[in-house]
Protein backbone atom coordinates (compact mmCIF):
# COMPACT_ATOMS: atom_id res chain seq x y z
CA UNK A 1 0.00 0.00 0.00
CA UNK A 2 1.49 3.32 -0.87
CA UNK A 3 2.21 5.64 2.02
CA UNK A 4 -0.67 8.43 0.35
CA UNK A 5 -3.10 5.72 -0.20
CA UNK A 6 -5.42 6.79 2.81
CA UNK A 7 -5.48 10.65 2.81
CA UNK A 8 -7.63 11.38 6.14
CA UNK A 9 -6.83 14.82 5.85
CA UNK A 10 -8.62 15.20 2.07
CA UNK A 11 -8.19 18.20 -0.24
CA UNK A 12 -9.22 20.52 2.72
CA UNK A 13 -11.87 21.69 -0.01
CA UNK A 14 -14.65 21.32 1.94
CA UNK A 15 -13.56 23.19 4.88
CA UNK A 16 -13.27 26.41 2.88
CA UNK A 17 -15.22 29.70 3.06
CA UNK A 18 -17.74 28.28 5.41
CA UNK A 19 -18.24 27.71 8.99
CA UNK A 20 -18.82 23.69 9.86
CA UNK A 21 -22.38 24.12 11.34
CA UNK A 22 -23.65 26.36 8.94
CA UNK A 23 -24.48 24.07 6.34
CA UNK A 24 -28.11 24.90 5.22
CA UNK A 25 -28.60 20.71 4.19
CA UNK A 26 -31.96 20.89 5.43
CA UNK A 27 -31.28 17.99 7.74
CA UNK A 28 -33.03 17.53 11.55
CA UNK A 29 -31.07 16.94 14.34
CA UNK A 30 -32.28 13.63 14.76
CA UNK A 31 -30.43 12.78 11.36
CA UNK A 32 -27.50 15.16 12.59
CA UNK A 33 -26.74 12.87 15.18
CA UNK A 34 -26.10 10.14 12.52
CA UNK A 35 -24.53 11.65 10.21
CA UNK A 36 -22.50 14.02 11.54
CA UNK A 37 -18.73 14.14 10.79
CA UNK A 38 -18.92 11.71 8.83
CA UNK A 39 -16.45 12.77 6.29
CA UNK A 40 -15.28 10.25 3.78
CA UNK A 41 -11.45 11.29 4.33
CA UNK A 42 -12.12 10.73 7.98
CA UNK A 43 -14.04 7.33 7.46
CA UNK A 44 -12.24 5.76 4.50
CA UNK A 45 -14.71 3.75 3.31
CA UNK A 46 -16.12 2.01 6.62
CA UNK A 47 -19.14 3.56 8.97
CA UNK A 48 -17.30 4.83 12.01
CA UNK A 49 -14.22 6.61 11.94
CA UNK A 50 -11.35 4.56 12.77
CA UNK A 51 -9.40 5.33 16.42
CA UNK A 52 -6.18 7.07 14.73
CA UNK A 53 -4.13 6.49 17.83
CA UNK A 54 -1.05 8.73 17.01
CA UNK A 55 1.47 11.21 19.15
CA UNK A 56 3.77 11.59 15.60
CA UNK A 57 2.54 12.59 12.57
CA UNK A 58 6.15 11.85 9.65
CA UNK A 59 6.42 14.08 7.22
CA UNK A 60 7.82 13.46 3.70
CA UNK A 61 10.19 16.59 3.97
CA UNK A 62 11.29 19.70 5.90
CA UNK A 63 9.44 21.81 3.21
CA UNK A 64 6.24 19.57 4.25
CA UNK A 65 6.81 20.10 7.97
CA UNK A 66 7.33 23.79 7.55
CA UNK A 67 4.25 24.52 5.08
CA UNK A 68 2.05 22.02 7.73
CA UNK A 69 3.10 24.27 10.35
CA UNK A 70 1.01 27.07 9.27
CA UNK A 71 -1.82 25.59 8.30
CA UNK A 72 -2.86 22.47 10.90
CA UNK A 73 -6.98 23.05 10.68
CA UNK A 74 -7.85 19.90 10.18
CA UNK A 75 -4.50 18.09 8.95
CA UNK A 76 -2.46 15.79 10.62
CA UNK A 77 0.59 17.55 12.32
CA UNK A 78 1.45 16.58 16.04
CA UNK A 79 -1.02 14.13 18.44
CA UNK A 80 -1.88 17.27 20.59
CA UNK A 81 -3.88 18.87 17.63
CA UNK A 82 -5.86 15.57 17.52
CA UNK A 83 -6.89 12.99 14.51
CA UNK A 84 -9.84 12.20 12.55
CA UNK A 85 -11.01 10.22 15.45
CA UNK A 86 -11.43 13.44 17.18
CA UNK A 87 -12.12 16.16 14.27
CA UNK A 88 -15.11 13.89 13.87
CA UNK A 89 -16.71 14.35 16.99
CA UNK A 90 -15.98 17.46 17.17
CA UNK A 91 -17.48 18.39 13.90
CA UNK A 92 -20.36 16.56 14.77
CA UNK A 93 -21.34 18.05 17.97
CA UNK A 94 -20.50 21.60 16.07
CA UNK A 95 -23.28 20.46 13.73
CA UNK A 96 -25.84 19.99 16.12
CA UNK A 97 -25.30 23.73 17.04
CA UNK A 98 -26.53 25.45 14.30
CA UNK A 99 -24.87 28.83 14.14
CA UNK A 100 -21.48 27.41 16.25
CA UNK A 101 -18.13 28.08 14.54
CA UNK A 102 -16.71 24.66 16.10
CA UNK A 103 -16.45 22.45 18.71
CA UNK A 104 -13.04 21.96 21.42
CA UNK A 105 -12.95 18.46 23.03
CA UNK A 106 -11.88 17.89 26.53
CA UNK A 107 -10.26 14.98 28.85
CA UNK A 108 -13.48 15.99 31.35
CA UNK A 109 -16.55 18.20 31.41
CA UNK A 110 -14.84 20.16 34.24
CA UNK A 111 -11.58 20.37 31.71
CA UNK A 112 -14.24 22.10 29.45
CA UNK A 113 -15.98 23.81 32.29
CA UNK A 114 -12.27 25.42 33.07
CA UNK A 115 -11.19 25.69 29.47
CA UNK A 116 -14.22 27.87 28.61
CA UNK A 117 -13.58 30.47 31.69
CA UNK A 118 -10.21 30.81 31.22
CA UNK A 119 -10.55 31.30 27.52
CA UNK A 120 -12.66 34.49 28.43
CA UNK A 121 -11.53 35.99 32.26
CA UNK A 122 -8.68 38.07 32.88
CA UNK A 123 -7.29 39.47 36.05
CA UNK A 124 -9.75 41.91 37.37
CA UNK A 125 -12.82 40.77 35.40
CA UNK A 126 -15.99 39.31 37.61
CA UNK A 127 -17.41 36.26 36.50
CA UNK A 128 -21.52 35.95 37.51
CA UNK A 129 -22.60 32.11 38.17
CA UNK A 130 -25.58 30.82 38.72
CA UNK A 131 -25.85 29.58 42.60
CA UNK A 132 -27.19 26.45 41.54
CA UNK A 133 -23.94 25.36 39.71
CA UNK A 134 -22.13 21.66 39.94
CA UNK A 135 -20.39 22.23 42.82
CA UNK A 136 -17.08 21.68 41.01
CA UNK A 137 -17.92 24.57 39.04
CA UNK A 138 -17.65 26.17 42.25
CA UNK A 139 -14.46 25.06 43.65
CA UNK A 140 -13.02 26.33 39.99
CA UNK A 141 -14.53 29.53 40.56
CA UNK A 142 -13.84 30.29 44.04
CA UNK A 143 -10.57 28.49 44.06
CA UNK A 144 -8.35 28.31 40.88
CA UNK A 145 -10.26 31.56 39.48
CA UNK A 146 -9.82 33.84 42.55
CA UNK A 147 -6.09 33.06 43.03
CA UNK A 148 -5.61 34.49 39.30
CA UNK A 149 -7.38 37.70 40.30
CA UNK A 150 -10.93 36.90 38.97
CA UNK A 151 -13.74 37.54 41.34
CA UNK A 152 -16.86 35.56 41.12
CA UNK A 153 -20.62 36.51 42.67
CA UNK A 154 -23.41 33.82 42.80
CA UNK A 155 -26.75 34.69 41.86
CA UNK A 156 -30.14 33.44 42.06
CA UNK A 157 -30.80 30.84 39.56
CA UNK A 158 -34.25 32.72 38.78
CA UNK A 159 -33.43 36.45 38.55
CA UNK A 160 -33.95 36.22 35.01
CA UNK A 161 -33.63 39.44 33.39
CA UNK A 162 -33.16 40.77 36.84
CA UNK A 163 -29.66 40.10 35.99
CA UNK A 164 -28.82 43.15 34.31
CA UNK A 165 -29.15 44.55 38.11
CA UNK A 166 -25.79 42.68 38.70
CA UNK A 167 -23.51 43.76 36.35
CA UNK A 168 -20.70 45.93 36.96
CA UNK A 169 -18.17 47.16 35.12
CA UNK A 170 -15.75 44.52 35.92
CA UNK A 171 -18.57 41.91 34.54
CA UNK A 172 -17.02 40.16 31.81
CA UNK A 173 -19.04 36.83 31.80
CA UNK A 174 -22.07 34.47 32.88
CA UNK A 175 -22.05 31.31 33.65
CA UNK A 176 -25.59 29.67 33.54
CA UNK A 177 -26.61 26.21 34.21
CA UNK A 178 -30.09 25.15 33.01
CA UNK A 179 -31.82 23.07 34.81
CA UNK A 180 -29.71 23.33 37.75
CA UNK A 181 -28.63 19.57 37.73
CA UNK A 182 -28.82 19.41 41.28
CA UNK A 183 -31.76 21.38 42.30
CA UNK A 184 -33.21 21.81 38.54
CA UNK A 185 -34.51 25.23 38.71
CA UNK A 186 -34.71 26.43 35.12
CA UNK A 187 -33.45 29.71 34.39
CA UNK A 188 -34.42 32.37 31.67
CA UNK A 189 -31.67 31.78 29.80
CA UNK A 190 -32.89 34.25 26.27
CA UNK A 191 -33.48 37.24 29.60
CA UNK A 192 -30.28 36.48 30.88
CA UNK A 193 -28.61 36.64 27.61
CA UNK A 194 -30.19 39.60 25.79
CA UNK A 195 -29.40 41.33 29.46
CA UNK A 196 -25.75 40.04 28.79
CA UNK A 197 -25.45 41.27 24.98
CA UNK A 198 -26.84 44.83 26.13
CA UNK A 199 -23.70 45.39 28.31
CA UNK A 200 -21.04 43.16 26.10
CA UNK A 201 -20.85 40.07 28.77
CA UNK A 202 -19.82 36.86 27.47
CA UNK A 203 -22.99 34.29 28.29
CA UNK A 204 -21.62 30.52 29.00
CA UNK A 205 -24.25 27.62 29.48
CA UNK A 206 -23.23 24.09 31.02
CA UNK A 207 -26.25 22.21 28.90
CA UNK A 208 -25.40 18.93 30.15
CA UNK A 209 -28.85 18.12 31.10
CA UNK A 210 -30.94 19.06 27.74
CA UNK A 211 -27.74 18.47 24.99
CA UNK A 212 -28.08 20.44 21.96
CA UNK A 213 -30.84 18.23 20.81
CA UNK A 214 -33.70 19.83 23.67
CA UNK A 215 -31.76 23.03 23.73
CA UNK A 216 -29.84 24.32 20.64
CA UNK A 217 -28.01 27.22 22.84
CA UNK A 218 -25.30 28.92 20.41
CA UNK A 219 -28.70 29.34 18.22
CA UNK A 220 -30.46 30.89 21.74
CA UNK A 221 -27.66 33.38 21.68
CA UNK A 222 -25.32 31.74 24.35
CA UNK A 223 -21.83 32.50 23.50
CA UNK A 224 -20.37 29.17 24.86
CA UNK A 225 -21.92 25.94 25.10
CA UNK A 226 -20.39 23.27 27.00
CA UNK A 227 -21.05 19.18 27.78
CA UNK A 228 -19.89 17.02 29.94
CA UNK A 229 -20.20 14.51 26.95
CA UNK A 230 -19.52 11.81 30.22
CA UNK A 231 -23.06 11.78 30.82
CA UNK A 232 -25.88 11.61 27.50
CA UNK A 233 -23.03 11.73 24.87
CA UNK A 234 -21.42 8.56 26.24
CA UNK A 235 -24.01 7.10 26.87
CA UNK A 236 -22.64 4.41 28.73
CA UNK A 237 -20.88 4.67 31.67
CA UNK A 238 -17.66 3.72 30.39
CA UNK A 239 -16.13 7.38 29.48
CA UNK A 240 -15.15 10.54 30.14
CA UNK A 241 -14.89 13.73 28.19
CA UNK A 242 -16.04 16.97 27.60
CA UNK A 243 -17.02 19.91 25.17
CA UNK A 244 -17.44 23.45 24.12
CA UNK A 245 -18.84 24.49 21.35
CA UNK A 246 -18.54 28.50 20.39
CA UNK A 247 -20.44 30.93 18.61
CA UNK A 248 -17.87 32.60 16.17
CA UNK A 249 -17.06 35.53 18.31
CA UNK A 250 -15.60 33.29 21.15
CA UNK A 251 -14.09 30.07 18.65
CA UNK A 252 -10.62 31.91 18.44
CA UNK A 253 -9.84 32.43 21.82
CA UNK A 254 -11.35 29.61 23.38
CA UNK A 255 -9.20 27.28 20.62
CA UNK A 256 -5.73 29.02 21.52
CA UNK A 257 -6.69 29.04 25.29
CA UNK A 258 -7.38 25.38 24.80
CA UNK A 259 -4.37 24.95 23.15
CA UNK A 260 -1.89 26.40 25.51
CA UNK A 261 -3.57 24.97 28.02
CA UNK A 262 -2.42 21.46 26.31
CA UNK A 263 -5.98 20.02 26.46
CA UNK A 264 -6.94 17.14 24.04
CA UNK A 265 -9.26 13.69 24.66
CA UNK A 266 -8.06 11.39 23.74
CA UNK A 267 -8.70 9.01 20.44
CA UNK A 268 -10.04 5.87 22.07
CA UNK A 269 -12.28 8.27 24.41
CA UNK A 270 -13.54 10.34 21.43
CA UNK A 271 -14.27 7.06 19.58
CA UNK A 272 -16.43 5.53 22.27
CA UNK A 273 -18.12 9.30 22.58
CA UNK A 274 -18.98 9.69 18.95
CA UNK A 275 -20.56 5.80 18.87
CA UNK A 276 -22.10 6.78 22.10
CA UNK A 277 -23.79 9.86 20.17
CA UNK A 278 -24.99 7.82 17.04
CA UNK A 279 -27.84 6.60 19.72
CA UNK A 280 -28.55 9.51 22.19
CA UNK A 281 -31.41 10.73 20.46
CA UNK A 282 -33.60 7.60 20.97
CA UNK A 283 -31.68 7.05 24.75
CA UNK A 284 -32.61 10.36 25.61
CA UNK A 285 -36.64 9.75 23.87
CA UNK A 286 -36.74 6.74 25.92
CA UNK A 287 -34.93 7.26 28.99
CA UNK A 288 -36.96 10.98 29.27
CA UNK A 289 -40.31 8.95 28.49
CA UNK A 290 -39.63 6.96 31.74
CA UNK A 291 -38.39 9.11 33.86
CA UNK A 292 -41.38 11.61 33.32
CA UNK A 293 -43.67 8.10 34.15
CA UNK A 294 -41.55 7.96 37.27
CA UNK A 295 -41.52 11.08 37.99
CA UNK A 296 -45.77 11.27 37.62
CA UNK A 297 -45.86 8.25 39.90
CA UNK A 298 -43.72 9.84 42.51
CA UNK A 299 -45.41 12.83 42.80
CA UNK A 300 -48.26 10.98 43.77
CA UNK A 301 -46.69 9.10 46.69
CA UNK A 302 -47.45 9.69 50.12
CA UNK A 303 -43.70 9.50 51.31
CA UNK A 304 -42.44 12.10 48.18
CA UNK A 305 -42.87 15.68 49.15
CA UNK A 306 -42.02 17.55 45.96
CA UNK A 307 -41.07 16.09 42.74
CA UNK A 308 -38.27 18.64 40.63
CA UNK A 309 -39.15 18.06 37.34
CA UNK A 310 -39.27 20.81 35.07
CA UNK A 311 -41.99 18.80 32.57
CA UNK A 312 -44.35 18.23 35.27
CA UNK A 313 -46.81 20.81 34.77
CA UNK A 314 -46.64 21.93 38.69
CA UNK A 315 -42.82 22.83 39.06
CA UNK A 316 -41.85 26.42 39.47
CA UNK A 317 -40.11 26.05 36.03
CA UNK A 318 -42.66 24.72 33.76
CA UNK A 319 -44.04 27.41 32.08
CA UNK A 320 -40.33 28.54 30.93
CA UNK A 321 -38.99 24.96 30.43
CA UNK A 322 -42.28 24.84 27.75
CA UNK A 323 -41.19 27.97 26.48
CA UNK A 324 -37.88 27.45 25.25
CA UNK A 325 -36.84 23.39 26.03
CA UNK A 326 -37.71 20.95 23.01
CA UNK A 327 -38.33 18.37 25.31
CA UNK A 328 -36.73 16.60 28.79
CA UNK A 329 -33.70 14.41 29.36
CA UNK A 330 -33.81 12.09 32.09
CA UNK A 331 -32.46 13.45 35.83
CA UNK A 332 -34.61 15.11 37.95
CA UNK A 333 -35.00 15.40 41.40
CA UNK A 334 -37.06 13.97 44.72
CA UNK A 335 -37.65 15.68 48.03
CA UNK A 336 -38.91 12.78 50.58
CA UNK A 337 -40.57 13.20 54.01
CA UNK A 338 -39.15 12.63 56.79
CA UNK A 339 -35.20 12.61 57.35
CA UNK A 340 -31.89 11.37 56.26
CA UNK A 341 -32.47 8.34 58.12
CA UNK A 342 -35.08 7.38 55.90
CA UNK A 343 -33.11 8.54 52.79
CA UNK A 344 -30.65 6.57 53.65
CA UNK A 345 -32.38 3.35 53.78
CA UNK A 346 -34.03 3.96 51.05
CA UNK A 347 -31.02 4.66 48.65
CA UNK A 348 -29.27 1.73 50.48
CA UNK A 349 -31.70 -0.79 49.59
CA UNK A 350 -32.01 -0.35 45.73
CA UNK A 351 -31.09 -3.01 43.61
CA UNK A 352 -31.85 -1.18 40.46
CA UNK A 353 -30.62 1.90 40.82
CA UNK A 354 -26.62 1.89 41.77
CA UNK A 355 -25.69 4.66 44.07
CA UNK A 356 -23.17 6.58 42.42
CA UNK A 357 -22.19 10.14 40.71
CA UNK A 358 -22.66 10.67 37.57
CA UNK A 359 -25.53 10.61 35.13
CA UNK A 360 -26.82 10.08 31.68
CA UNK A 361 -25.69 6.58 31.40
CA UNK A 362 -28.09 3.42 30.49
CA UNK A 363 -28.31 2.45 33.49
CA UNK A 364 -30.04 3.96 36.28
CA UNK A 365 -28.58 5.76 39.43
CA UNK A 366 -29.48 7.28 43.19
CA UNK A 367 -27.71 10.00 44.54
CA UNK A 368 -28.46 11.66 47.93
CA UNK A 369 -28.10 15.37 47.68
CA UNK A 370 -27.70 18.24 50.10
CA UNK A 371 -27.57 21.72 48.05
CA UNK A 372 -27.38 23.65 51.76
CA UNK A 373 -23.93 22.64 52.32
CA UNK A 374 -22.93 24.10 49.16
CA UNK A 375 -24.95 27.20 48.28
CA UNK A 376 -24.24 30.96 49.29
CA UNK A 377 -26.45 33.41 46.87
CA UNK A 378 -29.94 31.74 48.02
CA UNK A 379 -31.18 28.96 50.13
CA UNK A 380 -32.55 26.28 48.83
CA UNK A 381 -36.14 25.87 51.01
CA UNK A 382 -36.92 22.03 50.79
CA UNK A 383 -39.63 20.31 53.16
CA UNK A 384 -37.37 17.08 53.55
CA UNK A 385 -33.71 15.24 52.44
CA UNK A 386 -33.21 15.29 48.72
CA UNK A 387 -32.01 13.29 46.35
CA UNK A 388 -31.75 12.70 42.61
CA UNK A 389 -32.66 10.11 40.27
CA UNK A 390 -30.87 9.38 36.56
CA UNK A 391 -33.85 6.80 34.78
CA UNK A 392 -31.91 4.57 32.19
CA UNK A 393 -33.17 2.06 29.97
CA UNK A 394 -34.30 -0.39 31.85
CA UNK A 395 -38.22 -0.97 32.25
CA UNK A 396 -39.85 1.41 33.96
CA UNK A 397 -42.25 -0.81 35.18
CA UNK A 398 -39.55 -2.18 37.38
CA UNK A 399 -37.85 1.14 38.42
CA UNK A 400 -41.02 1.74 40.21
CA UNK A 401 -40.86 -1.41 41.95
CA UNK A 402 -37.62 -0.91 43.29
CA UNK A 403 -38.68 2.75 44.46
CA UNK A 404 -41.62 1.33 46.34
CA UNK A 405 -39.52 -1.31 47.69
CA UNK A 406 -37.42 1.95 48.94
CA UNK A 407 -40.57 4.14 50.10
CA UNK A 408 -41.91 1.20 52.11
CA UNK A 409 -38.07 0.99 53.85
CA UNK A 410 -38.48 4.95 54.31
CA UNK A 411 -41.83 4.46 55.84
CA UNK A 412 -40.55 1.88 58.06
CA UNK A 413 -37.72 3.57 59.75
CA UNK A 414 -39.38 7.14 59.71
CA UNK A 415 -41.88 4.99 62.28
CA UNK A 416 -44.33 6.42 59.70
C1 LIG B 1 -20.84 15.68 35.45
C2 LIG B 1 -21.06 17.10 35.16
C3 LIG B 1 -20.01 17.90 34.77
C4 LIG B 1 -18.58 17.45 34.74
O1 LIG B 1 -18.31 16.44 33.85
P1 LIG B 1 -17.10 15.42 34.09
O2 LIG B 1 -16.95 14.75 32.79
O3 LIG B 1 -17.56 14.52 35.21
O4 LIG B 1 -15.90 16.22 34.51
C5 LIG B 1 -20.28 19.21 34.43
N1 LIG B 1 -21.53 19.70 34.50
C6 LIG B 1 -22.57 18.96 34.90
C7 LIG B 1 -23.92 19.56 34.95
C8 LIG B 1 -22.37 17.63 35.25
O5 LIG B 1 -23.39 16.90 35.69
Amino acid sequence: MGRRSIDPQGDGRRDRGRRLSDKGDGRRPRTRVVTGGRRPEWTQGIVNPPVWRASTHLYESVAELRARGRDTHHKLFYGRRGAPTQWSLAEALTELEPGAAGTFLYPSGVAAIAAALLSMLSPGDELLCTDSAYDPTRSLATGLLKRFGVSTRFYDPLIGGGIAGLIGPQTRAILMESPGSLTFEVQDVPAIVAAAKARGVVTLLDNTWATPLLFPAIEKGVDLTILAGTKYVAGHSDVMIGSVTAALACWDALQETSRQLGQVASPDDAWLAARGLRTMAVRLEAQAASALAIAQWLAAQPEVAQVLHPALPGDPGHALFTRDFLGASALFGVVLKGGDKGRVALLDGLALFGLGYSWGGYESLALPVDPARYRTATKPDFAGPLIRLSIGLEDPADLIADLRAGLDRLRAVEGR
